[in-house]
């Protein structure tokens, strides 16, 4: 059987992954090689986004600098993107997921696979609880879903440095065929029998990394920094096997787990704009709107989903670090309650 690759997402991390997967359909007979991209529209020095990319074969807005190879289209219609794909690659901010999987509902065959690269989760406003967004696209879809996360700064990989990643799987079949589009020899893929495990490491990661760029405005130093990543860790670990009893401490050793918590708090956008929140006093917002031309925040919005939980689970106790992270950035809580409320 013939698969056909679509990537639904165009951000940061979906053209830097874009460029993988261009490549690699060509290397094996299997897979078609033609790659559709779906690109959220916007204009760009007033021309379509999707027509540069097509012409320029790289994304101008997201991605600068970096060629995409030619095989990768982009289209700005989800639907037309993914009508003959067999294997979807979510790489979208969590926030705009839902309406993706309500636009595909009904239209995607039922032997398509899904990978989801996103880090964040889902919260329903009136339930009690989460869902894994790995598990939001099979139940809209009725497809199986893995998940791939793990320490990688799209403009590295973009780069092609060498980095480790891990993709987490519910069937073998599926982990192995998702793996053959994604590794490369600078891009080592390694596949796990824990999807729920993977996908939880990307999701808190990303509260944590707040922490790290709010002690990095701080001046704090690199020991208070070690501090706030293992505390992290550790929270993280804890409401992941809180939640599912099956998470393998292992996976907290693969790349998506410990390399993520590092790299992520040494150069990601959520460090980054939590250190000028300190710095200059502004809502976490504006800097994303003023530091970040478009590209999206995770981790606030992933503290507040966090927060949420843990306040109808009656849990902000047991988490110290990620409540008071969720309200340095959503009550005005002053920055250095981060090291007093820990
Ligand atoms: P991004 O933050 O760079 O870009 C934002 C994207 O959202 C753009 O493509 C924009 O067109 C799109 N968008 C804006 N409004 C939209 C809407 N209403 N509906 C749909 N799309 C809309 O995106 P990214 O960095 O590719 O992030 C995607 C996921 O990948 C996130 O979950 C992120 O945590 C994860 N991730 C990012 C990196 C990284 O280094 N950038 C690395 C690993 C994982
Ligand atoms: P940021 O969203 O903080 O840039 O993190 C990117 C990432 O997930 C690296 O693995």
């Amino acid at each position: 059987m013939t698969e056909k690759v679509a990537l639904i997402g165009s951000g940061n991390w979906g053209s830097a992954v874009a460029k993988i997967v261009g490549r690699n359909v060509q290397n094996f007979p299997h897979f078609n090689k033609e790659v559709k991209m779906w690109v959220f529209e916007e204009q760009v020095d007033g021309q379509n986004l999707t027509d540069i990319i097509n012409t320029k074969h790289e994304n101008v807005k997201y991605l600068p600098g970096i060629k995409l190879p030619d095989n990768v289209i982009a289209c700005s219609e989800l639907k037309k993107t993914c009508d003959d794909a067999t294997m979807l690659v979510f790489v979208v901010p969590h926030q705009f997921v839902a309406g993706v999987c309500e636009q595909l509902k009904g239209r995607i065959s039922p032997n398509c696979k899904a990978i989801s690269l996103i880090k964040g989760m889902d919260v329903q406003e009136s339930g009690h609880g989460f869902r894994l967004i790995s598990d939001m696209i099979q139940d809209s879809l009725g497809i199986r879903s893995c998940v791939l996360s793990g320490a990688n700064i799209a403009s590295e990989v973009a780069e092609e440095r060498f980095c480790e990643t891990t993709i987490g799987y519910r069937n073998l079949e599926d982990g192995e065929l998702f793996k053959q589009i994604f590794h490369t020899p600078k891009f080592r893929v390694n596949i796990v029998d824990d999807v729920v495990g993977v996908e939880l490491c990307g999701a808190l990661k990303n509260i944590v990394a707040i922490g790290g760029g709010l002690v990095d405005g701080l001046k704090l130093g690199d020991n208070t920094k070690a501090a706030i990543i293992r505390i992290g860790l550790y929270e993280m670990r804890k409401f992941a096997q809180m939640f599912y009893k099956d998470v393998k401490d292992e996976t907290f050793f693969e790349s998506c787990g410990v390399a993520d918590l590092i790299t992520t708090c040494a150069g990601g956008r959520n460090r980054k704009v939590a250190e000028a929140h300190v710095t200059t006093g502004k809502s976490f917002d504006q800097l994303e709107q003023e530091m970040l031309n478009g590209q999206k925040l995770q981790g606030t919005s992933t503290a507040k989903d966090m927060f949420n939980i843990l306040t109808k689970k009656g849990l902000c106790h047991e988490f110290p670090l990620m409540t008071v992270i969720y309200r340095i950035c959503y009550e005005d809580l002053p920055p250095i309650r981060i090291v007093e409320d820990i």
